[in-house]
Parts: C-alpha cells; sequence; structure tokens
C-alpha cells in the first residue's frame, strides 16, 4: 500500500514542503518526484507571503498574500493538497505522517524521533541556541496541528549526524563550566552531509562504513565534514551554524577579539554585531557586490577587485579547511561537493582541488564543465574519487519517516 508522507523544511525566511508517495515495503534506491511541492518566501515583499506551488502533473499556481500571519499562510499553502488546481489528494486523512527539518537538536537527539510534547518542548528549549531557526521550526509543527489535527510528526534534526563527535572535537578550549551549560560544537547541515555520504556510497558502489569522505556543503551557509565508517567525525560549524567557512554572507570562523574590540572601542550592540557576522560578511561584506556567487563571478569578470578578493579568501579558507579534516580520517577516498555552489560552480570545485594535488587527486575538466550532477569528476587514474551530488534533505527526511512508520499507527489512505 503506497502511503504519503508530507516534508515541511522551514527557513527564517522560506518554507518548502513536498508530498512523496512511497511504497510501505520498500524504499526506492533513487528519490522519486513529490507528488506536489510548495515554497512560501516571506521576503518576498515587507507584509506580502509568495506562495509557490507545483505538481507533478505539471500544474503550477503562484499567489500573493498581503499578510504577515504565518501560521495562517502555512494553513493555506497546505490546502493546496486537497483544494483547487494542485490538488493531490481526495481526502488531508490520506498523509500519514509529516516530517520537520529542525534545526537544532542539541546533544540529547542521534537520531530522529517522533515528536511527543517532550520533543517539542526541547526544540522551543533550544531555540535559545538557533533563536531563528527552531522558532520557525516550531511553528510547522503547529501549523500542522492546526490543519492536519493528531496526525504523527517526526522531527529531522541538522545536528544529529554530528552527535558522536568526539570530546576533543566537540568541546571548545573554554572555561568547563560553559561546556556543561551546553557551550560546544555541534555542528549543522547534518541531514545533508549524511545524505551525501550514503549518496556517495551508492555511487562509489562500496559499503559506508569502508570509505573517508569530506562532504563540502557550500550554498548560502558553507560547512564540511569528515565521514568515517559512515560517522561525522569532525565538521567546520560549531555552536552555531556561524563557524569554520566564509559563506554568502557570514563571516566564519574570525579571531574572537575582533568582537571584544567592536564591543569595547566602537559600541557596537549585540543586534548590530548578530546583523553583520550573519547578514553584511562573507562574500558580499568583503565585496560590497553580493552573496550570491554568480553575481560575484559576473562582477570579477568585470574587473571587480574587490569581488576577487572575497573569492580568493573564500577559496584559501576552502582549502584550508578541507586539508585540516585530513588528519582525523588519515586519508581521503571521496570528496564529494554538494549544495548551490558545490553542485554549479566547476570554478570553486576546480579551485578546490588543485590544493589537494599532493594527495594524487586529479578532477577530469570537461567532466568537471559538464554540468556533472550525482557523478565522479575525478580521473581514471586519480587514487581520489570527486563526486558532485545534488543533496536531497527533504528525501532524506522522508526516508526517516517511513524507517520511523512502524513508531506510529496509520492507516492507508
Ligand atoms: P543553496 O543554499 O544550496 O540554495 O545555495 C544557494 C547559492 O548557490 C546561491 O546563493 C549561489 O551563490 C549559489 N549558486 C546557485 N547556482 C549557481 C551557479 N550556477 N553558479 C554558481 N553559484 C551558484
Amino acid at each position: 500500500m503506497p502511503m504519503k508522507i508530507l516534508v515541511l523544511n522551514a527557513g527564517s525566511s522560506s518554507q518548502k514542503s513536498c508530498l512523496y508517495e512511497l511504497a510501505d515495503d520498500r524504499l526506492p534506491a533513487l528519490p522519486p518526484e513529490p507528488l506536489w511541492e510548495a515554497k512560501v518566501d516571506w521576503t518576498h515583499q515587507q507584509g506580502f507571503a509568495e506562495i509557490e506551488i507545483a505538481t507533478a502533473r505539471g500544474d503550477r499556481v503562484q499567489t500573493e498574500i498581503q499578510t504577515s500571519d504565518r501560521p495562517a499562510v502555512m494553513a493555506q499553502m497546505i490546502e493546496t493538497l486537497w483544494n483547487g488546481p494542485t490538488r493531490v489528494l481526495e481526502n488531508p486523512a490520506e498523509i500519514v505522517v509529516v516530517g520537520h527539518r529542525v534545526v537544532h537538536g542539541g546533544a540529547a537527539y542521534r537520531d530522529s524521533v517522533l515528536i511527543t510534547p517532550a520533543v517539542k518542548a526541547a526544540i522551543a528549549d533550544l531555540a535559545a541556541f538557533a533563536p531563528v531557526h527552531n522558532p520557525a521550526n516550531l511553528e510547522g509543527i503547529e501549523a500542522i496541528e492546526q490543519s492536519l489535527g493528531a496526525i504523527p510528526q517526526v522531527a529531522v534534526f541538522d545536528t544529529a549526524f554530528h552527535a558522536h563527535l568526539s570530546p576533543q572535537v566537540a568541546t571548545y578550549p573554554l572555561p568547563y563550566e560553559w561546556l556543561e551549560q551546553g557551550i560546544r560544537r555541534y555542528g549543522f547541515h547534518g541531514i545533508s552531509h549524511r545524505y551525501c555520504a550514503q549518496r556517495a556510497a551508492q555511487l562509489l558502489n562500496r559499503k559506508l562504513t569502508s570509505l573517508r569522505l569530506i562532504i563540502c556543503h557550500l550554498g548560502n551557509g558553507c560547512s564540511l565534514t569528515a565521514v568515517r565508517d559512515g560517522i561525522s567525525v569532525e565538521t567546520t560549524m560549531g555552536f552555531t551554524p556561524l563557524e569554520g567557512l566564509m559563506m554568502g554572507s557570514r563571516c566564519g570562523s574570525i579571531d574572537p577579539g575582533i568582537l571584544l574590540h567592536l564591543l569595547r572601542q566602537e559600541q557596537y550592540s549585540v543586534e548590530q554585531l548578530d546583523q553583520v557576522l550573519n547578514k553584511g560578511s562573507g562574500l558580499l561584506g568583503v565585496s560590497g557586490v553580493s552573496a550570491d556567487l554568480r553575481q560575484i563571478e559576473q562582477a570579477i569578470a568585470d574587473g571587480h577587485t574587490r569581488a576577487q578578493l572575497a573569492l580568493d579568501i573564500y577559496l584559501h579558507r576552502l582549502r584550508a579547511a578541507i586539508a585540516a579534516l585530513l588528519p582525523g580520517l588519515g586519508g581521503l577516498d571521496a570528496l564529494v561537493f554538494t549544495a548551490g555552489v558545490g553542485e554549479n560552480s566547476a570554478r570553486v570545485r576546480a579551485a578546490a582541488c588543485e590544493g589537494l594535488g599532493f594527495l594524487g587527486l586529479k578532477i577530469d575538466p570537461q567532466q568537471n564543465q559538464s554540468r556533472p550532477l550525482d557523478q565522479d569528476i575525478a580521473t581514471a587514474d586519480s587514487p581520489v574519487r570527486v563526486l558532485v551530488i545534488h543533496t536531497q534533505e527533504d528525501w532524506a527526511i522522508a526516508q526517516d519517516c517511513w524507517h520511523l512508520r512502524s513508531t506510529f499507527q496509520y492507516r492507508n489512505g
């Protein structure tokens, strides 16, 4: 019997959702096309929400609603599953489970779980560590309770894949009491890193437990994860998604002394620092052009020197961070590129690999330029494989819901 699984992936500025239909006895080897997909964009225009819906049949609807009432917009979006031109369900009761991406699960949640009042309370408590994302995730869970009642819901945490980091990797060299308050490295993008690790094993036709991987998730947010024996052993994001690599508009790792200087000498407020470090730094901050790599590349072609400097720093830090993960792995079987930049920028991939020639790693320039997806772009003689993988977080969430199906009662619609 097919089971219909709704996935909600809520961010601060957008909310993506999709509906999968899966057989309840086995999962397909490759991600199936969702029956229905929706995106709400809150940033389009102040006081408006833009909703875009598409179905596998080819229906497309785009509407703009004048409201800032997010739960009402989400309810309207969910209703398009069984009402109107994008209707794909006879009845909302056909949905058997809803899976949510939840950014912060703290140290306690090492796996995806069925959402109970206790899980909701933990997500709310962890909002202290993820003040933008966890409240948006809870809002999604509550919107489903409003629209679909007491349906089983599953939380899939972005931190869970990194829950096995060893103490020396997870602990900051700070007073020990701070660790006891939860100030430690958690890591993020775990749903994407885990999916890419599994897909890499599939593409290489190897057991994941026999592979040493470095996964480069390079999108608006950027992080690297070293995976050994299928486990995340090191990752570049830490207590928050601000640590590590230079990103579109986030600074990544910097000398914390800079913050002390700005607080002391320039009287910056906490909000101003938060804004600058998260929204006004990275590629955008250095170049003054954009957080979007496509526009940085265009500006470089037009001779913009600060855009060139921004990309040079980005690549330098990327190469240095990849190199820093090598000792913990004791070698490398495959380097994986994913997310907006990793999947699309041949230039970034080539530059990242250039620094790793000493490992014998070599990419085929033609393959690299050929818009590869879920492909190996290393030369035949390269001892390290180089994969470009289209990350599929929503599919990873749907699979976790499917794996947990025995933990909740459902009836097939
Ligand atoms: P994501 O967070 O994974 O959605 O990635 C979004 C980012 O990917 C954008 O801000 C761009 O910087 C980058 N990106 C998307 N498409 C391309 C492309 N064709 N070339 C270079 N960068 C791209």
